[in-house]
């Protein structure tokens, strides 16, 4: 079959969760048996997400082959159990960067180099790269930011000539909000309305209307927008607020998307998406017995999208361990030796988030001597181990002044510091360890029983690394290093066995965490949560 495209586009606001719509539809395509990808084109100038702020833009995701991508990505592969790649994320950074380097080689033989054509052939060319590797049978495309924003302009007027040149092998979906006026009693269509004739100003009839909404839609106010809109009725589809986000692929199957979808592409739909492994889990989801109340130490609890593939990670084990999870955020600059106990003492287990630089480092050291010493399930992560290292260095090591080199150059006990072969490329500032790579893990670890395996591959995004100077002092002070990378000896976990579970990793194992395939780390930690929260309850 022709490979086929998805264009995905946002209207009236953003946060509308177009990300969510597009991993929707390719889970139920998949679950129909085709082979789909999703790509998402963001329009900001930056090169990549990586030195975004997460403030502004939720945490970075990593890809398996070391691209740092937008979080999207993070619910593209959730959703589907598709890995992505740096292919799946481009930006207009990207975009002008290879035009400009065409440009320098003289590829345009003197001509102007314009935004139309040269700009919009370069995003149809990165459109079509996955489609062209005849690996799929439909390729999603999420235009990031809101039709008629002066930079997402480049990106329609590309999705308008792809429609002409693609034929019925292109249709778009566009999504937006109809607001519910509370005093009036009423949902309102005019904003739907205006951002349809924004798409259709610049030549893009979308083909399917989702809208955004509190309360559900009535056939009157859908027929109101299909008439007005130049939409089939049945078209017109609503993504109205659920309890959770896994629910989103079932309720717009409920609606028939992805029968419109194939219709709308001239093929004829067979039967029903195999979804039995997904409702399975939504039925795990609305039965939980109790709770598991886990917290995340971490700088950035203002924003949750700061954790986000840990906290969707948690979730998932959560659901799968049979509990709801009671998740709390606890901001680690607050965190102190006096009051500590306050927020850690009804906790079942306690996650030490990622994260770069000295502010609220203090606060995690503080969390970990505390949950050391109390045996709560600990799970570090990437600079949450490094802490876990650094506390275990001071406590219990005696080194008073150890630390990271990132935070302190001048350290004493540098157990966590830049290796050897980093510090002479750090000039060229490609010092981040990026993308999956390989650990072996001692049999008896706990994260060796959790995965039912001793050689894992999980993905990295740091500088600094485990000093393996003091490893034997960690080793006999009881602090193990129970998984490393076979090739490098670098240490990528670490373990107190003595303690019920108390992991660190160097790597990000939520990235790899998904609906189907939860994390079996996570389902480990969770799992141990839930045992040590028993155990209080037995007392
Ligand atoms: N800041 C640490 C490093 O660069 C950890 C990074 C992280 O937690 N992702 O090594």
């Amino acid at each position: 079959m022709e490979t086929k495209y998805i264009f995905v586009t946002g209207g009236v606001v953003s946060s509308l969760g177009k990300g969510i719509i597009s991993s929707s539809v390719a889970c139920l395509l998949k679950a129909r048996g085709y082979r789909v990808t999703i790509q998402k084109f963001d329009p900001y100038i930056n090169i990549d997400p990586g030195t975004l702020n997460p403030y502004e833009h939720g945490e970075c995701y990593v890809t398996v082959d070391g691209h740092e991508a937008d979080l999207d990505l993070g619910h593209y592969e959730r959703f589907t159990d598709i890995q992505t790649t740096r292919a799946n994320n481009i930006t207009t950074g990207r975009i002008y960067q290879s035009v400009i380097d065409k440009e320098r080689r003289g590829d345009y033989l003197g001509k102007t180099v314009q935004i139309v054509p040269h700009i919009t052939d370069e995003i149809k060319r990165n459109v079509k790269l996955l489609g062209n590797t005849g690996n799929f049978d439909f390729i999603i495309t999420e235009i990031g930011g809101t039709v008629g924003d002066i930079e997402s302009l480049p990106f329609i007027e590309s999705v308008r000539q792809l429609r002409w040149e693609l034929g019925n092998n292109c249709i778009c979906i566009h999504l937006t909000y109809v607001p519910y006026i509370a005093a009036a009693k009423e949902l309102k269509t005019k904003p739907t309305q205006h951002s349809v004739k924004q798409l259709q100003e610049v030549g893009i009839q979308p083909d399917i209307l989702v809208l955004r909404t509190e309360k559900d839609i009535t056939p009157e106010v859908r027929r109101k927008i299909a008439l007005f809109c130049n939409v089939a009725p049945e078209a017109v589809v609503q993504s109205i607020d659920v309890p959770s986000i896994y629910e989103v692929p079932m309720k717009m199957h409920e609606q028939h998307v992805d029968e419109i979808i194939l219709r709308k592409m001239g093929i004829a739909p067979e039967g029903e998406p195999n979804m039995a492994p997904w409702v399975a889990f939504l039925d795990k989801m609305k039965n939980t017995s109790g709770d598991v109340t886990i917290g995340i130490v971490g700088k950035y609890v203002e924003l949750q999208d700061a954790y986000k593939s840990i906290n969707e990670s948690l979730f998932q084990a959560a659901t799968y361990d049979g509990r709801h999870l009671d998740l709390r955020f606890i901001h680690s600059e607050k965190v102190n030796s006096e009051n500590v106990g306050s927020y850690l003492s009804d906790l079942d287990g306690v996650v030490i988030a990622p994260g770069f630089g000295q502010r609220g480092i203090e606060g995690k050291f503080v969390a970990l001597k505390w949950c050391r010493e109390h045996d709560v399930p600990t799970f570090g992560i990437c600079l949450g181990m490094q802490c876990m290292v650094i506390e275990f260095a001071r406590d219990v090591l005696g080194l008073k002044d150890a630390n990271s080199t990132e935070m302190e150059p001048s350290t004493p006990d540098n157990v966590i510091d830049l290796m050897e072969e980093q510090k002479s490329i750090s000039n060229l500032g490609g010092t981040m360890r990026l993308g999956a790579y390989e650990c072996s893990l001692s049999p008896d670890s706990i994260a060796a029983k959790a995965y039912g395996t001793t050689s894992v591959k999980e993905r990295h995004r740091h500088r600094f690394e485990f000093n393996n100077d003091y490893r034997e002092r960690f080793e006999a002070a009881g602090m193990k290093c129970v998984g490393e990378n076979p090739a490098t000896h670098l240490v990528e976990v670490v373990e107190i066995p003595t303690l019920r579970w108390f992991t660190g990793t160097q790597y990000h194992p939520e990235y790899s965490s998904t609906v189907l395939h939860p994390n079996p780390l996570f389902l480990s930690f969770v799992k141990a949560a839930i045992e040590y929260r028993n155990s209080k309850n037995n007392k």
